[in-house]
């Protein structure tokens, strides 16, 4: 393959980075050789001073390993043999005599900062879509192409640790400021920039940016006893987020020791060796086989026009999600027109959307004049009009299925033919609320999740009645949104609520047989889970986990347990986080039980089981609760298919993704074994813990 050319041009080379047949520069095994066997030889022509790298894709400079390529590993020796040959190839471009310099513009991530890494000179250009990182741990791998041992040295071992720990990615500005980068320039000068420094380079000028390099931190981490106060720091602050159940972080923090504390060749081979002993392992396997599903997810819009600047969109209620909504399409460029049926609701909406653009600013993700024009393209209106050029209207209005026929009505009246009716109810059946349209073709649900901006599910309801070109569009404008479109039929709670209500259930039936409930949220956070049961219960809020399950019964029956402590505590007035209080309350920066549970688990009749159930149990029936609501959720084909049931609890749920999602860990365990121990949990329990045709087939 050949993956680069060369112009010569007088002293310099310039390389090309180009790998056929791909929108972006990655790093296949020919790809790196290609590359690396060009700069070499482009270096060693005469007359030849130096060389610089570009990209000939637009707005990627190169990509990092090929995900699919890293799919395929599954054993050590390839693993590492594949990391050594990344390493070696990035020694060979470091080792040569004349400067190479690597000119970014676009993304530069993985393998393709690693390899900027051992480059003599990083240019970047100053433009949103450049943006440098290394997000292996994220893939439950490590840094492999000499990332680990190169980082820490160019920016200190505290920003080091930060990027490889959570795969953050560093804007142009931002490279330069930490010294990441040399030099920050246009993108129009890139070249030429990149090209004069190759030669100042070449003349033996000092590196540009350098005194960056030598800030007090940055040189901290080179003295041990604080660099292994840093990384305990950093071991325990991963331990609290994430349990332990990823080993990739544990790694990356001993190989980022190894920078300062081993020789060069002896920490290279432990990061090849960690690279292949995380792929051998089954944690990085899920984690890639989740990523690609997730690139296919977003796929699935393909043929649809989707969400273009300027597009007019509607959003239906002002309240929490429909400020939410309108938010996320205004901040890609949509004009959005806002309805709720009083001012004051208006008003309530429009200001929380402005809090959320002036968080924007002060978080830095859009600068004030940005944050000005966003604000600018909202209108609002008391009355469902001014919508004949909409694209797309979402309704988000009180979950009452008289209000939203109305809604739909009106806006099948005001919208032009072609426009998508969305709603975004997360219990009504999609089929009900579009029974009387004419045109039902193009009602389609848009369930977001809440809170919008932080959510990157949104479960695409498709009633019978619902035509694929809708499905197709409301695919694309999700995925012009940011986030992930899983389709789902227009069943009772879709798929997440659907799954996730046996299982808050259950931890419900655990708190009133008086079982604590931080041992209930601790057994789940054990396996990977962000919040445990109880916590996601005070964060919905309480009426509505209750409305949720009450829509569910119908069709869940004997499976939905019916405790009575939620709806108690709902009616006491306590819902959760929203009315400072629910099964907890703050105190100072954690929380503990509310001095009213008790009274609340009187008034439930709750009866406190003796001996209080144990660890394993509490996992188990919390645990299993979800993987067998799972199952029936795929015997009724809620989901295209089976890994999509997966994506959806991981985006929407917050379902550890170190797991796979419930269809991975079913199918890792063999679904006879999970039958086995439903009906052992079914003999104790029933009528709870059945199994679905599905996991018996
Ligand atoms: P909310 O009570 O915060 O807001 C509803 C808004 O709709 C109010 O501002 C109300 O004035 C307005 N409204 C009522 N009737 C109207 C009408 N005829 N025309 C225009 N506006 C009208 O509710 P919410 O939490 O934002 O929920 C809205 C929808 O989103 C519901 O269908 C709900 O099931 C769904 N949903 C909620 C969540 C959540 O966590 N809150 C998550 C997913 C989906």
């Amino acid at each position: 393959m050949n993956a680069a050319r060369v112009d010569v041009e007088g002293p310099l080379a310039i390389v090309t980075f180009d790998v056929p047949d791909r929108d972006v520069n990655v790093f296949t095994e020919a790809a790196l050789v290609s590359l690396t066997d060009t700069i070499v030889a482009a270096s060693d022509r005469p007359g030849v001073r130096a060389v610089v790298v570009r990209s000939a894709k637009k707005a990627n400079f190169c990509a990092g390993a090929d995900v699919e390529s890293i799919a395929s590993v599954t054993s050590q020796a390839e693993g590492q043999r594949l990391a050594r040959l990344g390493q070696q190839s990035f020694q060979r471009i470091e080792r040569l005599a004349k400067p190479v310099v690597a000119a970014v513009h676009g993304a530069c991530v993985g393998g393709g900062l690693e390899f900027a890494l051992a480059c003599h000179g990083l240019i970047v250009s100053h433009d949103p879509k450049t943006k440098l990182g290394l997000p292996e741990t994220q893939l439950g791998i490590v840094p492999g192409f000499g990332g680990t041992q190169r980082l820490p040295h160019r920016v200190g071992v505290p920003v080091a640790l930060d990027m490889i720990l959570t795969g953050r990615l560093i804007k142009a500005r931002a490279a330069e400021r930490m010294g990441l980068a040399d030099d920050c320039v246009c993108p129009y000068q890139i070249e030429r920039e990149a090209k004069r420094y190759a030669l100042e380079l070449a003349d033996g000028k000092p590196r540009r940016n350098a005194k960056r390099r030598r800030g007090a931190l940055r040189l901290l981490g080179r003295i041990g006893f604080v660099r292994r106060f840093m990384l305990s720091r950093a071991k325990a602050a991963v331990l609290a987020r994430t349990a332990g159940v990823y080993p990739a972080p544990l790694r990356a923090l001993a190989l980022v020791d190894l920078a300062f504390s081993a020789d060069r060749e002896a920490a290279f081979v432990a990061e090849a060796t960690a690279v292949g002993d995380l792929l051998a392992g089954d944690v990085a396997h899920r984690l890639v086989d989740l990523f690609l599903l997730m690139e296919r997810l977003k796929r699935r819009g393909a043929e649809g026009r989707g969400l273009r600047s300027g597009d007019l969109v509607g959003v239906v209620g002002a309240g929490v999600m429909g400020a939410g909504i309108a938010k996320a399409f205004l901040d890609r460029g949509a004009r959005v027109r806002l309805v709720d049926v009083t001012p004051d609701a208006l008003g309530r909406g429009t200001r929380a959307i402005a809090a959320q653009s002036a968080k924007d600013v002060s978080r830095r993700r859009a600068t004030a004049n940005e944050a000005r024009a966003t604000l600018d393209r909202l209108e609002t209106d008391t009355e469902i009009r001014g919508l004949e050029a909409a694209r797309v209207v979402v309704e988000a209005v009180a979950e009452k299925i008289e209000i939203k026929r109305q809604v739909f009505a009106k806006l099948e009246r005001a919208c032009p033919e072609q426009a998508l009716l969305a709603s975004n109810t997360s219990s009504l059946p999609l089929a009900t609320i579009g029974a009387e349209l004419g045109s039902r073709g193009r009602v389609v649900g848009l369930h977001f999740f809440n809170p919008v901006e932080r959510m990157p599910l949104v479960e695409i309801v498709r009633s019978p009645t619902t035509s694929e070109a809708t499905v197709v569009e409301a695919c694309a404008i999700v995925r012009d949104l940011g986030k992930y479109p899983v389709c789902v039929k227009d069943l009772p709670g879709f798929a997440v609520n659907r799954v996730l209500a046996p299982y808050l259930a259950e931890a419900l039936l655990l708190v009133e047989e008086g079982v604590d409930l931080d041992v209930i949220d601790d057994a789940m956070r054990r396996l990977g889970f962000p919040m445990g049961p109880i916590r996601v219960l005070d964060t919905v809020g309480l009426d509505v986990a209750t409305a949720v399950a009450d829509s569910l019964k119908p069709t869940l029956g004997a499976r939905l347990a019916e405790p009575r402590i939620g709806r108690e505590l709902a009616a006491m007035g306590h819902l959760g986080d929203k009315s400072r209080g629910g099964f907890r309350v703050r105190r100072g920066k954690g929380s503990v039980a509310a001095p009213w549970l008790a009274d609340a688990l009187t008034r439930a009749g709750a009866v406190a089981r003796s001996p209080k159930p144990d660890a394993d149990e509490i996992r188990d029936r919390l645990w299993y609760a979800l993987l067998c609501e799972a199952a029936f959720a795929l015997e009724d084909g809620i989901v295209d298919e089976p890994a999509h049931l997966d994506a959806a609890l991981v985006l929407g749920a917050g379902f550890p993704p170190a797991h796979g999602g419930p269809v991975a860990v079913i199918e890792s365990l063999g679904r006879a074994a999970v039958v086995a121990r439903l009906e052992a949990l079914h003999q104790r329990f029933a009528p709870r813990f059945q199994t679905s045709a599905w996991l018996r087939g």
